[in-house]
């Protein structure tokens, strides 16, 4: 596995500091409250060691796309699951920059925690403005990014600000480089990749990137369908990228050339509409006959067994995209399936990256039993594509 080549805050030395954590607190909400604590869990090991040591700690997150200040946008649910969680009050200060939080920041002790309100309530945040950056930077010592998630934007709060203060990875982003960097520069074999989801075009480059490292390339999902264009299959009203068979068609090649193998579904589950009304009437073909009115929603069951035989065989599986529409109880069995089969390889690296496919991980509550489940949808995609993420970038070498 590659050595972890960034600067961390076992390197640093919080005691005394006031310190500026990123965190990624981006976290579905559901009626005012945190519908899934994943990440806030994610970040405890970097904010409970920093307390430890006597750092003094104001963590900065953004929540969702807001377009200014907007209170159904608030960090106040973050506050106060953060603050069950760590078994203290966390304040939430009313803004990011400004004198009031200035004043809040100066007054911090040692071991004391406070949250910022939504970074993203100022437009500059993702302009990556200077003076904003600036302001944000105000009034500390030290900048930790533990923002995974949020490391593959040049923004503010990931980028402007880490180039004011001495900047240090934390242990979340540590963890994540460490594991999905590892599936690129140093896998186990045998070595297999599935790669599901809903388009082409948006996993053109991880495909790209993956191609030239694996043993077996599985593609399932609505993918799939353009690769079964490609190689002269009807998939009737499936979801299909007609004008993307020619890179599918490369991408089959490139594989057949080789001593790799690729798999694309032999069976697939059809339903006359994506829907729970076409779920009441889904049925299994051969990828010979999938009927014009029909849509492919789900991988069929001889897939799903080649899938277990090579899942089984595998020393990494690194999983990406669900591979059906998984939102639909009656289409969910083969993400299901695939989740569990990694899950029973116990002796294999898994790793799980994108953002329905770890939603589809933590619903069958597999998430504990994968070597890493990544907390950054794009940017796991964009570590993998192998792209430099600014966020990363900025932190000095160890
Ligand atoms: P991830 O977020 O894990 O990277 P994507 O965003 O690429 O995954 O795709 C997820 C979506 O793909 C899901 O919403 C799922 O419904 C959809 N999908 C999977 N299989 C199919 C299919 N056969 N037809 C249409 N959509 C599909
Ligand atoms: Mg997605």
């Amino acid at each position: 596995m590659a050595p972890f080549a960034k600067r961390t805050i076992r390197d640093a030395d919080p005691s005394g500091k006031k310190i500026l954590v990123r965190v990624d607190f981006n976290v579905p909400l559901d009626k005012g409250a945190v519908a899934d604590d994943t990440r806030i869990r994610a970040a405890l090991p970097t904010i409970t060691s920093l307390l430890e040591r006597g750092g003094a700690l104001a963590l900065c997150s953004h929540l969702g796309r807001p377009k200014g200040p907007d209170p159904k946008q608030s960090l106040a649910p973050v506050a106060k699951r953060l603050g069950e969680l760590l078994g203290r009050e966390v304040a939430l200060l009313p803004d990011c920059v400004g004198p009031v939080v200035h004043a809040a920041v100066a007054k911090l002790a040692p071991g004391d925690v406070v949250l910022l309100e939504n970074v993203r309530f100022h437009p500059e945040e993702e302009r990556n403005d200077a003076s904003f950056a600036k302001e944000l930077a105000e009034g500390y010592d030290l900048y930790v990014n533990d923002a995974f998630g949020a490391a593959h934007r040049a923004h503010a709060s990931t980028e402007g600000a880490a180039k004011l203060l001495p900047a240090y990875a934390g242990l979340l982003m540590e963890k994540e480089l460490i594991a999905l960097g590892g599936i690129l520069s140093d896998p186990k074999h045998p070595f297999v990749a599935i790669i599901g989801g809903a388009k082409v075009s948006s996993k053109i480059d991880v495909l790209r990137a993956l191609v030239p490292k694996v043993d077996t390339l599985a593609v399932g999902g609505g993918m799939a369908n353009t690769f079964l264009l490609a190689t002269g299959h009807m998939v009737g009203t499936s979801l299909v990228e007609e004008d993307r068979t020619g890179e599918a068609a490369r991408i089959i090649e490139e594989i057949e050339g080789s001593r790799k193998r690729i798999l694309l579904p032999v069976d697939v589950l059809c339903a006359p509409s994506v829907d729970e009304d076409g779920a009441q009437r889904a049925v299994t073909y051969s990828v010979d006959e999938v009927p014009e009115g029909m849509a492919i929603v789900d991988i069929g069951p001889r897939t799903i067994a080649q899938y277990r035989d090579v899942i089984r065989e595998a020393r990494t599986v690194f999983w990406n995209g669900p591979v059906g529409v998984f939102e639909i109880d009656a289409f969910a069995n083969g993400t299901r399936q695939v989740a569990g089969f990694m899950a029973n390889n116990p002796g294999a690296t898994t790793v799980v990256g994108g953002g329905e496919s770890v939603q589809a991980v933590t619903e069958a509550g597999l998430a504990e039993r994968m070597t890493h489940v990544s907390t950054g949808g794009g940017a796991s995609l964009e570590l993998i594509e192998g792209k430099t993420l600014p966020g990363v970038a900025v932190i000095p070498d160890a």
